[in-house]
């Protein structure tokens, strides 16, 4: 989608820390970490939410993360949260779990 931060996150057109790319899927660290460790994982096709997501695109998505977070070394544990819409404090219209492992930053986002 032109328009997408995330899309131009994917094409290269944004600049982001990587962490993680297969055919499907793309990991980054968040602009704004909630964490000690804080990254978000992206299809690479353009899906606005878990609403609009079939069931393959999903279990990738989460598989992706376990993995992502598997590298990080997050063996303590981790949150994955998913925003959906505009009352799910959703700012980013292009589906992503954000993995958030260790200690805590600033907001936290299970009160958001
Ligand atoms: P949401 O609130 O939609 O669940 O999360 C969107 C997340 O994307 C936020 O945590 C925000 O910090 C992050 N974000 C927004 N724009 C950028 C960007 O340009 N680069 C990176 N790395 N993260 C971004
Ligand atoms: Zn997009």
């Amino acid at each position: 989608m032109d328009n997408c931060i995330f899309c131009k996150i994917i094409r290269g057109e944004i600049p982001s820390q990587k962490v993680f790319e297969n055919e499907g899927y793309f990991a980054f660290r968040d602009i704004h970490p909630q964490a000690k460790t804080h990254v978000l994982v992206i299809p690479k096709v353009h899906v606005k939410n878990v609403l609009e997501a079939d069931e393959a695109l999903l279990g990738g998505l989460f598989h992706t993360a376990a993995q992502v977070a598997r590298q990080e070394g997050l063996s303590e544990g981790f949150r994955l949260v998913s925003n959906c819409g505009k009352h799910g404090a959703q700012s980013v219209e292009h589906l992503h779990v954000h993995i958030l492992g260790g200690e805590q930053l600033g907001e936290d986002m299970r009160g958001k």
